[in-house]
Order: structure tokens, then sequence, then C-alpha cells
């Protein structure tokens, strides 16, 4: 893996363990020599994974929606910083960008980007790996309602195979090297997109 696009809260929640797994995911990506791509904030669990593998010289690209530079704080000290029109290309550039996906937790935006990749993986849209930091057991609930959801009918349950979960940092890497996609179904085409 080249890039993974790390999607996280702009707040930093009310456990230290959030922000010092945030930072050691930045270090780590950047020991590895994978770079980051994020949403180019300089808040929150943002800015912690940004200044985590800046600090250890890592590459660091941010992408960040005009109307936000001023209300997200932009970075000043990325490798590069994109600037895009609306919500929609922010997300569409860091797809574009990265060859696997990490959430670590945060709020409602934290939650769309996850389940955008969430859906576009179940159409067969993309084959990246989609990585949950479960760091103190933050989603557990969100990995019991997916279940329930499988369990009601509502998803498949190979779908749950789509995340892959871990509170380790180096444990959640390793899972998405050795990633292999489902095969893609077969209704989806190149045409569909
Ligand atoms: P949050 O998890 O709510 O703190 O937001 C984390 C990131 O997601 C921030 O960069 C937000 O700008 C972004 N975000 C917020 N709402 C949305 C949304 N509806 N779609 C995509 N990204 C969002």
């Amino acid at each position: 893996m080249n890039n993974i696009t790390v999607f996280c809260g702009s707040s930093l929640g009310t456990d230290a363990q959030f922000e010092e797994n945030a930072s050691l995911l930045g270090a780590t990506l950047a020991k590895h020599k994978i770079g980051l791509v994020y949403g180019g904030a300089d808040i929150g669990l943002m800015g912690a994974v940004a200044n985590g593998a800046l600090k250890q010289g890592g590459n660091v690209i941010g992408v960040l929606p005009k109307f936000l530079k001023t209300k997200e704080i932009a970075h000043t000290n990325l490798t590069e910083l994109i600037i895009v029109d609306s919500m929609h290309e922010r997300k569409m550039k860091m797809n574009d960008l990265c060859d696997g996906v990490i959430s670590l937790p945060g709020g409602l935006g934290t939650l769309e980007e996850f389940f955008e990749m969430m859906t576009w993986a179940q159409l067969g849209l993309h084959q990246k790996p989609i990585g949950l930091l479960n760091i103190g057991g933050y989603y557990d609930a969100l990995i019991t309602m997916l279940k329930t959801m499988a369990d009601k009918g509502f998803m498949k349950a190979s779908d749950h195979d789509l995340v892959l979960v871990s509170d380790n940092v180096d444990e959640l890497l390793h899972k998405m090297q050795n990633y292999v996609a489902p095969p893609a179904i077969k209704w989806i085409t190149d045409d569909t997109i």
C-alpha cells in the first residue's frame, strides 16, 4: 500500500488514548513509508494523525473543501494541501489517492465517510481494505449493529468481511496488507458507475 486515507474526528474525544493512538497511527504509517491522506485540518484527531506522521518525516496529503478552510483550520505544514470545491469532491479525491482506508474514532463526519466506503465496497465499486481502529472499544456498538443488520436480513453476512477490525495499529495494518477483496458483484460494470 502506497497511501492510506484516515477518517477521524475533528474533535479529540474524551479519552486520551484516542489522541495517543491517532498519533501512533500517523507515526507507524510514516515508518512503513505509507503516505497519509486525510481531511487536511489541524484540529482534533485529524491534527494528531497528521502531526504523528509529519514528526516521523512522513508524506501527508490533506484534502479540504474551500468552505471548511477556516472552520476546520487548515494544517499549514503538510506535504501537500489540496483544496476542493465540495464535500463530495473531497471524498472522491481521498478515495482516488489511496489504496485503503482506516477509521479512527470520530463523529458524524467520520461515520459518513466510513459508511460510504463500505457501501461502495458492497457494490463492488472498489476493492480496497477498510480498517476500523477500535480504540478502547469505541466501535463495539457499531460492530454489533452490523451484525444485527446481517441477522435481520438487511446486509449479507459475508459483507462483515469488508471491514477489518483491531484495537492495535500494527495488527490492523497487517490485516489490511493481507486483505483480498471478495469477487465483485456481477451486475456492477464500469458503465454503471
Ligand atoms: P467528525 O467525525 O464529525 O468530527 O468529522 C470528521 C470529518 O468529516 C471532518 O473533516 C468533517 O468535515 C467531515 N464531515 C463532516 N460531515 C460530513 C459529511 N456529511 N460528509 C463527509 N464528511 C463530513
